[in-house]
């Protein structure tokens, strides 16, 4: 397991506190990339299972330091919930995404499935992208310019379709987030920003990653400034954009018997809307059948996955004060819905899951539950609801907007 990525609460809110005071530097440093990281936070995945609130971050920063001295550290914060909330807006894009992996699997030449074989085990023959591929395969952690430096490589010098590189990431990184990933690999292609594309160029790799230029050069040619050029990325579906979907902000008074299920979109139950509520039973999954042969993630990524849920669960039978079961099953929404019933529950609470798997669980879930006689309720924090609301368009936009809500926050 990568130590640099922190897997539970505590060591997610110690690892915030030591990075804490970099942060006024962060501006100037956080594109080099440094042995051991040092100039990022490495909290990626803590911040994507919500082990730690963007909230709580952002909050502590503007307790410390003036919004000016801290905005690119802010900004960075900001655009992952940037593009949670866009996503909320368009799910089909997660989806289509999603089905165009398993066609593409199913319908690509083999001799080019083999490629995308080759190129994602770190064996293109470009040493310098090969080392960030077998680095992402044993640490399951990229620093950001090499995540943008190798999904260029991938899309515009590989010439391989980019949801088959989203998906070889999906399935390694442990921060792997359904919005962040699908969308920054869409930008890279070209389809995110219409017409603006990120190129690799080895100019960059010198000036900010030549780290990975130091294990011999072979094959480094071929991202060379001059020879790099940008590959036409079709959309292949229409992107369709839809109101944010409505959810409570409160939790409304419940007298019958009430549990919670814990998922991994946000796994800090002692803060917030669902806080106050007094569930008989609490309940999280996972799923080794559709971790292996739904998403094929790596051994690394499924027992991150296992430490995050049941660093959530032990949290939250402290603080409730009841039990917490883990359910095991092939099927979630089975071992959900049987969890529900042999605890005689009348409603099942939870923080509304976003778009992604566990959001791609709630139509079943729902239906299952009603069939049973037991009610979903689904609750979204309020200061989602607001961030994602500005996450209709651009990036530029969004963070007009949210810089002006940060500003207000700190005055207040
Ligand atoms: C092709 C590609 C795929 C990516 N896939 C993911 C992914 O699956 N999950 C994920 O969390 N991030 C993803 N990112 C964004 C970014 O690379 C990581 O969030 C960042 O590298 C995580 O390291 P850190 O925590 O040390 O970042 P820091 O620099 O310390 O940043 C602090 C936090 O801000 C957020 N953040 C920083 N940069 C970005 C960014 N460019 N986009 C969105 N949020 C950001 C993250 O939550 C991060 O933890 C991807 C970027 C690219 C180019």
């Amino acid at each position: 397991m990568s130590s640099f990525e922190p897997l539970t609460r505590a060591e997610a809110l110690e690892a915030w506190s030591a990075f804490m005071p970099k942060v006024v530097r962060y501006a100037g440093s956080r594109n080099q990339v440094q042995a051991g990281h040092g100039n990022v936070s490495g909290l990626s995945a803590a911040i994507r299972f919500r082990l730690l609130l963007e909230d709580e971050i952002i909050e502590q920063t503007l307790e410390r330091h003036a919004f000016h001295e801290v905005e690119k550290w802010l900004q960075e914060v900001c655009w992952r919930r940037y593009w949670k909330g866009w996503l909320e807006m368009r799910p089909a894009v997660w989806t289509n995404w999603r089905r165009r992996v398993d066609w593409l699997r199913k319908h690509l030449p083999k001799e080019m499935l083999a490629r995308v074989e080759a190129v994602a085990a770190g064996e293109s023959g470009v040493a310098s992208m090969d080392a960030m591929a077998r680095e992402l395969i044993e640490t399951g952690y990229l620093h950001n310019h090499a995540r943008m430096w190798w999904a260029s490589f991938w899309v515009h010098v590989e010439r391989l379709p980019w949801e088959l590189g989203a998906d070889f990431f999906f399935r390694h990184l442990l921060d792997a987030d359904p919005a962040s990933n699908t969308l920054s690999w869409r930008w890279v292609a070209g389809l995110q920003t219409v017409g603006k594309t990120y190129l690799v160029r080895r100019s960059n790799l010198e000036k900010y990653g030549s780290r990975y230029l130091a294990g011999g050069d072979a094959g480094n040619g071929r991202i060379a400034d001059e020879v790099v050029t940008a590959s036409v990325v079709k959309e292949v579906d229409e992107v369709v954009k839809k109101p944010l979907p409505k959810y409570l902000m409160e939790l409304p008074e419940s007298t019958g018997r009430v549990g919670v299920w814990v998922h991994a979109d946000d796994l800090v139950l002692e803060k917030g809307a669902l806080a106050g509520c007094a569930p008989v039973s609490v309940a999280g999954y996972v799923s080794e059948r559709v971790y292996r042969d739904g998403y094929r993630l790596s051994d690394r990524r499924i027992e991150s996955l296992r430490t995050v849920m049941h660093d959530g669960l032990a949290r939250a039978r402290a603080h409730f004060e009841c039990a917490a079961v883990m359910v095991e099953a092939d099927d979630p929404v089975e071992g959900l819905s049987n969890w529900a019933v042999e605890q005689g529950l009348e409603e099942v609470v939870a923080y509304a899951p976003m778009v992604g798997p566990m959001g791609d669980l709630v139509p079943r879930l729902r239906s299952r539950l009603e069939g049973c006689g037991i009610r979903l309720t689904l609750v979204r924090r309020a200061s989602d609801e607001l961030v994602f609301s500005f996450a209709g368009a651009g990036f530029f936009p969004f963070w007009q907007k949210m810089s002006r809500h940060l500003n207000q926050l700190q005055a207040a």
